[in-house]
């Protein structure tokens, strides 16, 4: 069987039996992929393939998932970029993690989008270098949402259509799928008081760590868990904020 190429960014790495590694990617062309990379775990003996790391991006060969198998083998991988600068600051490093998280959860092996692997690989250029780390997140999680199938729509209520007034309280909905105005949200048993701070901004501008918890609180809705690394996180981003 013929390898295919693409280019991919490693999101989780997994030990797998005793010199191996599960490698979770998410590629330009193939989306979502789990690889066995066979004697790729660090300190064996027996190392025959190039030792993968966490939120690196590179060119890979691999052999797709046959039949019924979910996992396909890594047969030639290499690094195109390390982003070594997300790595100096833990709030870079868990905006990082995060990203990985929550593409892996929002993600199935199959669904290919370049505008999400876009967004992913323009997010850990940001936190490798010195974009503010709150805003690049705020832009990856929009992206990723909207991949998924799940854009908030925050222009105006979803139910009666009216723009939020200044000075009034705001609601948003996960389930609605979006902003919800005081006169709506009592239907509605699934929302979140939107921060005052956030009143009149857009995702693109207004408070980053704000924004970031409330597509947090939506994409923890969608996916039906809360994200392992969103938590902490938060804190990093309101302890810089
Ligand atoms: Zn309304």
């Amino acid at each position: 069987m013929a390898a295919e190429h693409d280019e991919g960014i490693v999101l989780r790495l997994t030990d797998f039996r005793e010199t191996s590694q599960i490698a979770a990617l998410f590629t330009a062309a193939h989306g979502q992929l789990r690889l066995i990379a066979k004697g790729a775990r660090r300190g064996t003996k027996t190392r025959i393939a190039p030792g993968l790391d966490l939120l690196e991006r590179g060119e890979l060969a691999f052999l797709p998932p046959r039949g019924e198998a979910e996992l396909g083998t890594l047969t030639e991988w290499v690094q195109r970029d390390a982003y070594a600068g997300l790595r100096r600051t833990p709030v870079r490093l868990y905006a990082g993690f995060y990203a990985a998280e929550a593409t892996l959860t929002l993600t199935e092996p199959g669904d290919a989008t370049a505008a999400l692997y876009a967004g992913l690989r323009g997010l850990l250029e940001s936190l490798a270098g010195d974009a503010a780390a709150g805003a690049a997140l705020v832009a990856f999680q929009r992206t990723l949402l909207r991949a998924a199938g799940y854009a908030p729509h925050l222009e105006s209520c979803v139910e009666c259509g009216r723009p939020p007034r200044p000075g009034e309280a705001a609601y948003f909905g996960s389930a609605a799928g979006g902003l919800l105005c005081r006169d709506c949200e009592g239907h509605h048993v699934e929302k979140r008081r939107i921060a005052d701070a956030l009143r009149g901004t857009r995702p693109e501008g207004g408070a980053a760590v704000e924004w970031f918890a409330l597509l947090d609180y939506h994409l923890t809705q969608v996916a039906g868990k809360r994200l392992r690394t969103a938590e902490p996180l938060e804190r990093l981003l309101r302890a810089e904020a």
